[in-house]
């Protein structure tokens, strides 16, 4: 199971991709950078704030049993399809809006600077 050395929630200086959703973090928004270490690997998530507000990763890993691994991008997109016919009233509504941040990213233009 991923642990959490430490999180922090910094406002975005460039383009992020958030790692659940997929979903863009433009500059300026504030973001969530988790870092983790997993089988002796350290490494950052990024997740965007919807995404850490609607707590997607824990429904994710609840949904899919999958406390141990956490929660892939396909594995939360997986649950949106199913989550937003088939969910309770508020996991239809997470799971509505996370797939309208699903697949943002290639569509932003990135600008330098
Ligand atoms: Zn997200």
């Amino acid at each position: 199971m991923p642990e959490l050395l430490s999180e922090s929630s910094p406002v975005a200086r460039k383009l992020h991709r958030c790692g659940t959703c997929t979903g863009v973090i433009e500059a300026g928004q504030r973001y969530v950078r988790a870092s983790l270490v997993h089988d002796g690997r350290v490494y950052d998530w990024v997740t965007c704030q919807a995404c850490d507000d609607d707590a997607v990763t824990n429904r994710v890993c609840l949904w899919a049993h999958s406390w141990d691994e956490g929660a892939t991008p396909e594995m939360a997109h997986e649950w949106a399809t199913e989550a937003v016919i088939h969910g309770s009233q508020i996991d239809q509504r997470v799971a509505k809006d996370f797939l309208e941040r699903w697949g943002t990213y290639p569509r932003i233009t990135v600008t330098a600077g």
